[in-house]
């Protein structure tokens, strides 16, 4: 990518896209493409066939997709599959109509077996049954990446994927019942202290081992692979440490200023017992991510409360 390349970021508006947009300008890039989703609807195969036409893209980061947490990704079964199914085979195979020079998916690290061994290696891929609550986007997450590695082997287009971890940083989804666990204990952690309540719930039992990468470092990676890498193999993005569950909700309410304790509702699904990235490639390709956990909790929570000002 040169910085006058026209260079398209599906899903800008998202916590990943909008990072990746910033770092993008931070980078001086000047032709960046954006299209709200009411702009475009990349469900709908002829209107993003339209678009690339018209736009000619050189350069593609496909970071939209339908998202959520457990609770999300295990209710709305039908619209995790269909609508990222939908979404990526119209980028990609537009993409490929079109001559895109390169472009990027991202995928995410629930696409490997539930049971896989950990670290997970890129490798592990399609070898065991997958997780249930979130088999729906896995499935259509694997879509995605075979579509680049089909795409590659039979018209030798430069269509990488990359695998990240959990995610957390500005723009984050902070519904309860919707998001990830990272903005859900940093809401709830923070409306407890607000209302001066004693405790704050968190789901499962908080054995559950999780790895969280600020958006902001996973926008470098993609940065920094789509400068670097032009491989068929999908690289991992995260940052090899993991924590519990628990650990987890005691540093949110430390980072918070939650003085009550906590309690476990094991009514809630754990998930995945652990989910912990082999990031090797990524170290060994040169790249390694800078934002400790404490610090980026600490961003992303003030993010979270300049939006409540803003509101
Ligand atoms: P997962 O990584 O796909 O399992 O998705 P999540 O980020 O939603 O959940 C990770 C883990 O955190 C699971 O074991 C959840 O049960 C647990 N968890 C604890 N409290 C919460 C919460 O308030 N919201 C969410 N989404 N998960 C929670």
């Amino acid at each position: 990518m040169l910085k006058n390349s026209k260079v398209y970021v599906a899903g800008h508006r998202g916590m990943v896209g909008s990072a990746i947009v910033r770092k993008l300008k931070a980078e001086g890039f000047s032709e960046i493409i954006t299209r709200t989703s009411k702009e475009l609807d990349l469900r709908s195969q002829a209107a993003v066939e339209q678009f690339f036409t018209e736009e000619k893209p050189e350069y593609v980061f496909l970071a939209a997709a339908k998202v959520g947490g457990i609770q999300a990704n295990n209710t709305y079964r039908a619209d995790f599959l269909y609508d990222n199914l939908m979404i990526e085979a119209n980028i990609i195979h537009a993409a490929y109509i079109t001559g895109v020079e390169k472009l990027m998916f991202l995928g995410s690290s629930c696409i490997y077996p539930k049971l896989a061994p950990q670290p997970l290696r890129e490798d592990y891929l399609l070898t065991g049954e997958l997780e249930p609550t979130n088999e729906p986007y896995a499935i259509a997450k694997i879509a995605g990446i075979k579509l680049c590695e089909a795409y590659r082997d039979q018209y030798g287009c430069n269509f990488i994927s990359v695998m990240p971890t959990n995610l957390y940083g500005y723009n984050d989804n902070y519904d309860l019942n919707n998001s990830h666990v990272l903005p859900a204990l940093i809401r709830k952690f923070h409306e407890a202290k607000e209302a001066g309540a004693t405790t704050v719930t968190v789901w499962g039992t908080g054995s559950p081992m999780r790895e969280f990468l600020f958006a902001d470092d996973l926008a470098e990676a993609c940065f920094f692979l789509m400068q670097n890498y032009d491989g068929k193999e999908l690289v991992n993005i995260g940052t090899g440490e993991d924590v519990s569950i628990k650990d987890l909700a005691l540093l949110v309410k430390e980072v918070v200023g939650f003085e009550g304790s906590l309690e476990f509702d094991t009514s809630k699904p754990d998930g995945t017992p652990r989910k912990l990235m082999d990031v090797s490639k990524l170290h060994s390709l040169g790249f390694k991510h800078s934002t400790e956990l404490r610090e980026g909790i600490a961003l992303a929570y003030a993010d979270f409360r300049n939006k409540l000002v803003e509101v």
